[in-house]
């Protein structure tokens, strides 16, 4: 197998017909960077929801102020069913007692949606709350999308958590989490109950880890 420079690499994922036939074959491979301890890595100290179109890397964002992280991706950090599964499966298999739900300023997805544009199918039951909430807020621009959105996603992860209390054994602390990716900031604060907007019920069922 060839060894490819990861720079070559970027260049080959914008022409993704030369990108096939440097694959071909034996394909490539290439070295990462340094990888965290593994006896750390093995630990993650929290669990982060996070937006999947954030520019910049949750483990990098998170990391120095939580250390390693087991991290899910959705657009918009929307907590769907399915993302709901997968934390019910990271808090059973890891000691996280920490639940972040980090939205971000100049969301792609909220911004979109925001602007009257069709909203994705399945997507739509999880924004609309959050935005009915923002309406009511005078002059409410994009960055109150964003962490109304993402307060809203935190009280349902936090419902979430509680319902899996006895079976984790332990108690898991809800935080929301704002990137500002101009700023190089993240804004953190508890999961609050700044809302009474009905939420659709979570789904049952999901992994379970025993
Ligand atoms: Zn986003």
């Amino acid at each position: 197998m060839n060894t490819i420079d990861p720079h070559r690499l970027q260049e080959l994922v914008r022409d993704p017909d030369q990108l096939l036939r440097q694959l071909g074959g034996d394909g490539v491979s290439f070295r990462t960077g340094p990888l965290p301890d593994p006896s750390e890595a093995a630990s993650p100290r929290a669990v982060a929801l996070c937006c999947s179109d954030m520019r910049e890397l949750p483990e990098r964002i998170l990391g120095s102020a939580f250390g390693p992280i087991s991290t899910l991706q959705s657009a918009g950090a929307l907590l769907t069913p399915t993302m709901e599964a997968s934390i019910r499966y990271a808090l059973a298999t890891t000691d996280a007692r920490v639940l972040v739900v980090l939205g971000h300023l100049r969301c792609r997805l909220l911004e979109h949606c925001w602007a009257g544009r069709p909203r994705p199918f399945v997507l739509e039951d999880l924004l609309e709350p959050a935005f009915q909430e923002a309406r009511r807020i005078p002059g409410g621009n994009l960055d109150d999308v964003v962490e109304v959105t993402a307060r809203y996603n935190a009280r349902r992860a936090r419902d979430l958590a509680q319902s899996l209390r006895s079976s984790l054994g332990r108690d898991v602390a809800v935080v929301v989490a704002i990137y500002d990716d101009v700023e190089h900031r993240v804004t953190l604060s508890a999961a609050d109950d700044g809302s009474r907007v009905p939420q659709p019920p979570l789904s049952a069922g999901g992994v379970d880890v025993q």
